[in-house]
């Protein structure tokens, strides 16, 4: 599933993370990792995407792997491999402040 346009104007548009202090709130803390690498273990993308629907840090979780360049895996509710030109637009957006 692409990221929605509204989303994704948030993502390129928001202030650069300092901290990943988020992560203490995330829904997938007891999860298996494995879960948010779907192929590498039993669970599908939708596994993962279900425990991200109920995260509290789900933009935080994205904003963090488009800005570190994650290509692989579940983040935020979406597939790391289709963040590439939201990546691109973003940090376009970065550079002209
Ligand atoms: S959005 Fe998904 S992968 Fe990201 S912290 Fe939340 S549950 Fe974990």
């Amino acid at each position: 599933m692409n990221i929605p346009d509204d989303l994704a104007e948030k993502v390129i548009n928001a202030p650069a993370q300092t901290s990943d202090d988020w992560s203490k709130r995330a829904a997938c803390a007891k999860e298996n990792p494995e879960m948010f690498y779907p192929g590498k273990g039993a669970a599908t993308a939708d596994d993962a995407k279900n425990v991200c629907r109920r995260c509290p840090v789900s933009f935080s979780c994205l904003l963090w792997a488009v800005d570190t360049g994650e290509r692989e895996g579940i983040w935020g509710g979406f597939s790391a491999s289709g963040l590439g030109p939201i990546r691109r637009q973003r940090r376009r957006a970065l550079d002209n402040r």
